[in-house]
């Protein structure tokens, strides 16, 4: 039987029995993957980081490509990022990242998928308070770009100009689009004005936009969006413990 060793994300770990359990892997080199793990004894692994979620390391997998569940021979963290885990904000923006990559990734390659999810987590768990919005938004807006769930932002869905730069525009939330100024939204589309699109545009491209503003409307935005387009109709718990509301900085420009 091949085995296969990959660089290796874990986004998710639970009990089969006793003495094994169920990994689920992002890998560099064949995508999604969930593994059994034998011989994992209850309770062992807690702090060790081993099977602790957002570890990164590399996977040696046993794998048949005719099985749903590969059999994992060894997994050694490289980093084990328990700075994601000591915090739960940090946290909560890892698991809505780790929960669109298990919904929506394949089994198959996707490099770019993998250094999205990689980088955006080391930078995550490395900002200091004032910046893991930030980072959550890139996170997560770049792996709905790379699995193909982006919004268009430079063209109004309704009549296809494209929009100016200074335009203030309306996002359609079913559409997953832009209307410009000039043709009628839904009522309670949300107004996005031409500095939150450069802003959400820059997330996309997975990059933190100098100057960010508005933290709150954008965690509002990335719920709504994820929740009609990517996880059908049902809210992730996380978004609760992203509020701006949950922390002291809210959206306030830093004092130091
Ligand atoms: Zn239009």
């Amino acid at each position: 039987m091949p085995i296969l060793t990959t660089p290796a994300i874990l986004l998710r770990s639970h009990p089969y029995s006793e003495t094994s359990r169920v990994l689920r892997f992002y890998t560099r080199d064949i995508g999604l993957v969930g593994a059994m793990a034998r011989g994992v004894r209850k309770g062992a692994s807690r702090g060790r980081g081993g099977t602790a979620s957002f570890g990164e390391g590399v996977a040696v997998i046993t794998f048949r490509d005719s099985r749903d569940l590969q059999s994992l021979h060894e997994f050694t963290p490289t980093n084990a990022h328990l700075g994601l885990a000591r915090d739960f904000r940090r946290l909560a923006g890892a698991s809505v990242a780790a929960e669109l990559v298990l919904r929506h990734a394949q089994q198959e390659p996707h490099p770019e998928l993998f250094e999205a999810l990689s980088g955006g987590l080391g930078r995550l768990e490395a900002t200091g308070p004032e910046g893991v919005v930030g980072e959550v938004l890139s996170l997560c807006w770049s792996i709905v770009q790379l699995l193909g769930f982006g919004p268009e932002l430079e063209v109004c869905t309704a009549c296809g100009v494209v929009l100016e730069d200074g335009d203030m525009g309306r996002f359609d939330l079913e559409e997953g689009a832009i209307r410009g100024p000039g043709c009628p939204a839904a009522e309670g589309a949300r107004r996005i004005g031409p500095v939150a699109r450069t802003h959400l545009t820059a997330f996309l491209h997975g990059e933190v936009p100098p100057g960010l503003r508005g933290r709150r409307a954008h965690l509002s935005l990335l719920d709504d969006f994820t929740t009609f387009h990517m996880l059908g109709g049902r809210r992730l718990e996380s978004f609760r413990f992203l509020e701006p509301e949950s922390f002291p900085d809210r959206d306030a420009p830093a004092h130091t």
